[in-house]
């Protein structure tokens, strides 16, 4: 079930704008409302563009899969879905930390540790990227992220097994709509009462999808590489989660 929000409360004050949404308080303190844009952007903000519809299919993806995930006891923003491109969520407070899984070769992951695009890990790789855009997103440790203070070791084994329980829970839900799921990237926040939960947006925009048969790239490499077919991807990708699902 894809979990809706009836009597939303309206965007009052725009708060952030970021590369694909925007962000507006409302007049419940605890609730932000987001506008998922179509506007995509690759190689930190030098490539830019606009991908039809994109905003209706990441606002969309990420109400499936945020849905599921709680539904299967992970902790997250999402409140509701409100129309097509807006949904409610939790006011956190962003970790400064890009949380990375891996479960197949990929992207900057061929070019660090040499292995080819499509080898399988034989367990699934944890990275954290500090985000700022003026040092370009570097890969970082945990003893950066504790000098830094961007977590405590206790959050951040919070964070770790977060997102290696996240990720054996989407494998077990693209795998039988037919998707590979290479790779992809969580935020996390803390909400008013200190908690951590999962933030941000889960869509082919954070993720890599490969066609299980074929290893089509069916996300934002095809934006990435002007491979084509980016919206076709982008609805396919929506279409096979959508299967099985009502409501
Ligand atoms: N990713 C993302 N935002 C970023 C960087 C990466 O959503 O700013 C996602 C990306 O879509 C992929 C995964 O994280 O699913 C790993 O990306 P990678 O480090 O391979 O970087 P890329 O090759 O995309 O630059």
């Amino acid at each position: 079930m894809i979990k809706e929000f009836t009597n939303a409360p309206e965007a009052r004050e725009f708060m952030y704008e970021g590369k694909a949404k925007k962000i507006y308080t409302t007049d419940d303190p605890e609730l932000v409302r987001i506008y998922y844009k179509d506007d995509a952007t690759a190689f930190d903000g030098k490539k830019r563009g606009t991908i039809l519809d994109k905003g209706v299919v990441n606002n969309r993806t990420s109400g499936i899969f945020f849905s599921y995930l709680e539904d299967n006891g992970i902790p997250t923003h999402f409140q509701g879905l409100v129309n097509e491109r807006e949904m409610i969520t939790e006011r956190v407070e962003i970790i400064q930390v890009e949380v990375v899984v891996r479960n197949v070769v990929a992207g900057s992951l061929a070019k660090r540790i040499g292995l080819a695009e499509g080898t399988v890990l034989a367990f699934p790789v944890l990275e954290f990227y500090y985000k700022s855009d003026e040092l370009g997103d570097p890969l970082i440790n945990e003893s950066h992220m504790k000098v830094l203070n961007l977590a405590t070791p206790e959050e951040l084994e919070i964070i770790g097994g977060m997102a290696l329980r996240i990720n054996g829970l989407m494998v077990g839900f693209v795998e039988p709509r037919g998707l590979r799921l290479v790779d992809f990237k969580l935020e996390f926040g803390k909400n008013s009462k200190g908690q951590i939960i999962l933030a941000d947006e889960i869509s082919p925009d954070t993720c890599r999808f490969w066609d299980l048969e074929t290893g089509k790239s069916l996300d934002k490499d095809r934006f990435r590489r002007d491979l084509g077919e980016v919206e076709e991807a982008y609805h396919e990708v929506l279409r096979r989660l959508e299967v099985g699902l009502n409501g």
